[in-house]
């Protein structure tokens, strides 16, 4: 298709519970107030939000969340006229992103999307089947913003958190115990401590690097 609209990338990476999402879906919002036609993509077995999972509302104003099996229902759900694109939580996908991603910009597509930037590792994050990840994408990107979050770290009986704002890592857990470096590296958990996996961000201080050897 030729398109008198140049595409453009713009990433918004870095921790959990950094606000990325919040502040790409307000831009997507306001391209909405605009008149622009957009969509946003998120995958399926990421929509957790409880009340209306399928909406995001502002002042009368609404953007649908259109749950994405994998990357292929990308290309099938993109609607021409579409000129503003969000994609939300990349890291559920496999490499095959970077091309629907690549993809939409050459549609001159505007394109904003969400990702983690690390793992849980503490290494940069790799796409489900790799070996390609978000460090692939930076080279193709118009801009790139970084996303930090706030350390939630308590020393034992404290009920205060550290509260350092370079959070730059996420730790998971395993009830009381950090989660073993060779467990999968995509695994649903809670973001508050409870008896099962959960995660939390962590700054320097409080985060437990693994030893790589
Ligand atoms: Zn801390």
């Amino acid at each position: 298709m030729i398109t008198d609209n140049i595409g453009r990338l713009e990433l918004l990476i870095g921790n959990m519970s950094s606000g990325k999402s919040t502040f790409m879906n307000d831009i997507l919002l306001r391209n909405v107030i605009m008149g622009k036609k957009v969509q946003l993509f998120q995958p399926g077995s990421s929509i957790r939000d409880i009340d209306d999972p399928s909406l995001i509302t502002r002042g009368g104003y609404k953007i649908l969340r259109e749950p994405i099996a994998d990357t292929d229902d990308i290309y099938r759900k993109v609607k021409q006229e579409s000129e503003v694109i969000g994609i939300d939580e990349l890291h559920f996908y496999n490499r095959g992103i970077i091309n629907a991603i690549k993809y939409l910009v050459d549609e001159g597509k505007e394109v904003l999307a969400c990702s983690l930037e690390l793992d849980f590792r503490g290494n940069s994050l790799i796409f489900g089947d790799g070996p390609e990840g978000i460090y692939d994408l930076l080279p193709i990107a118009d801009n790139v913003q970084l996303f930090n979050s706030i350390c939630t770290h308590r020393d034992n009986g404290s009920d205060k958190v550290c509260g350092n704002p370079e959070a730059r890592w996420v730790q998971k857990y395993y009830g009381d115990d950090v989660a073993p470096y060779e467990t999968p590296l995509i695994e649903l958990g809670d973001i508050r401590q409870s008896k099962g996996t959960w995660y939390a961000p962590r700054c320097r201080k409080h985060f437990k690097f693994y030893d790589k050897g």
